[in-house]
């Protein structure tokens, strides 16, 4: 088990709807390298806020239902990823 940030890439331009940061990266609950799935939960790498994705391969704000019907093991894990995002380990470089 690797304990490397395990990110995947997105749609170029897609923006956050929570921050509007144009992102391509995004935290993957499921540490499966594979393009996120309509539905799947993500973390945006910026402000740190739950998303899912879209059939048009965008991204929305989570919705309570979808909050509620995540797993102990699956809160457990996206408050891991906030956290790491809340340390800085994906802010750009400077320069
Ligand atoms: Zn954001």
């Amino acid at each position: 088990m690797t304990t490397m940030p395990h990110s995947l890439p997105l749609d170029a331009g897609t923006r956050c709807p929570r921050c509007a940061a144009v992102t391509d990266l995004l935290e993957d609950p499921t540490y499966q390298a594979t393009k996120p799935s309509v539905g799947d939960v993500v973390v945006c790498i910026r402000c740190a806020g739950l998303l899912a994705v879209t059939s048009t391969g965008g991204l929305r704000e989570l919705r309570d239902h979808e909050f509620r019907a995540l797993s102990r093991a699956q809160l457990l894990q996206l408050a891991r990823m906030q956290e790491r995002i809340a340390s800085g380990a994906f802010r750009p470089a400077t320069g």
